[in-house]
């Protein structure tokens, strides 16, 4: 292998930045060529190749989002669409490629590694930490630290106020930012979309909240939170059967997939670059990097997409047990 690419595609996620300058650095420190990929897939089907050098990526370790650019590209699900992104790496002169991404990125990276054979390895980059096969995503410890930092603030005008807050963030099939935030930030009640807790335990808690003297509440909501009611229908169902309450709703949005990058994502995304690297020069293939108990390991990639990391239930528990 004499010249690898990278790229970044799919949702975007804070330590991306840090991933591509570890991928860059590596590969001139083992004197290997590296082309950026603009534009995720989009820009491999165009060919919008910039080689980089070690300097290429200087002050970007910082940086949230992606100096690469994401992109959702429709024409690479299909065989036309990878048939041309192949021809454009073979005449760019590239071996393989790293892409930064999620299960989406992961899946189209692996149909294309089956038809056309090309090395490829994933790195795991979505706040969501939904990824198989690593305990932590690229951005997952950024986008967590935002939200509590977030409802930190929501708590100070609740308890200003005496009011109960229900606050959504990202987890469409996930809980785990919802989880640790949750306990992070003190919250009344957790709603996840793993398990349905059910609202009469909702109401349950703040009832005993109430009675317990407590002049505020969080409710943290994920997105897809099981009860299937989102932030505004609990406020209406709340306000219905527990009308002591002053209820607001706050939906964090796209806040929490942006920001400086945490210690621990830059970190993360530095040592599982220079993994990628070293894994793809050494013959690995169709795999993602991951971090298990403190080591960077490999998952083959069709695992990494077929399930989600389970949550941690004892965190539930703490939860549980915090909020007596
Ligand atoms: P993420 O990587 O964050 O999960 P997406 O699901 O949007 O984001 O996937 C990113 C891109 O990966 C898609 O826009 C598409 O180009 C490619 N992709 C996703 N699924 C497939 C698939 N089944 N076959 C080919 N390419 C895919």
């Amino acid at each position: 292998i004499k010249k690898l690419a990278v790229l970044t595609s799919g949702g975007d996620s804070p330590g991306m930045n840090a991933a591509i300058r570890s991928v860059v650095r590596t590969c001139a420190y083992m004197d290997v060529e590296v082309m950026a990929i603009y534009r995720g897939y989009q820009g491999m089907i165009e060919g919008d190749f910039v080689l980089f050098n070690a300097r290429s990526v200087n002050n970007i370790i910082n940086k949230g989002g992606t100096i690469l650019k994401s992109a959702r590209c429709q024409e690479f699900r299909t065989p036309e669409g990878r048939k041309k992104a192949h021809e454009q790496l073979t005449r760019a002169g590239i071996d393989g490629f790293v892409v930064i991404g999620g299960d989406g990125s992961f899946r189209g990276a692996s149909i294309f590694h089956k038809e056309f054979g090309t090395p490829v390895i994933g790195i795991p980059g979505t706040i969501d930490n939904d990824i198989f096969g690593t305990q932590y995503t690229l951005g997952f410890d950024t986008a967590l630290n935002t939200v509590v930092e977030a409802i930190d603030k929501i708590r100070d005008t609740a308890s200003s106020h005496s009011r109960l807050f229900f606050v959504e963030v990202m987890g469409r099939d996930v809980g785990h930012i919802a989880l640790n935030a949750g306990v992070a930030a003190g919250a009344e009640e957790i709603l996840i979309p793993e398990e349905n807790l059910g609202l009469d335990r909702l109401l349950d808690s703040l009832k005993r909240s109430k009675k317990s003297g407590k002049s505020s509440s969080i409710v943290v909501v994920a997105e897809g939170d099981k009860t299937g009611k989102n932030v505004f229908e609990l406020k209406e169902y709340v306000e219905k059967n527990l009308p002591v309450y002053d209820v607001r709703v706050s939906v964090l949005g796209h806040i929490q997939r942006g920001g400086v990058p945490t210690a621990f994502d830059r970190v993360l995304a530095s040592r599982m670059g220079v993994r990628a690297v070293e894994g793809i020069l050494e013959g690995k293939t169709n795999l993602m990097v991951g971090i298990m108990d403190n080591q960077i390991v490999f998952t083959p990639i069709d695992e990494a997409i077929k399930g989600h990391t389970k949550i941690d239930r004892e965190l539930i528990r703490v939860s549980d047990i915090m909020t007596i």
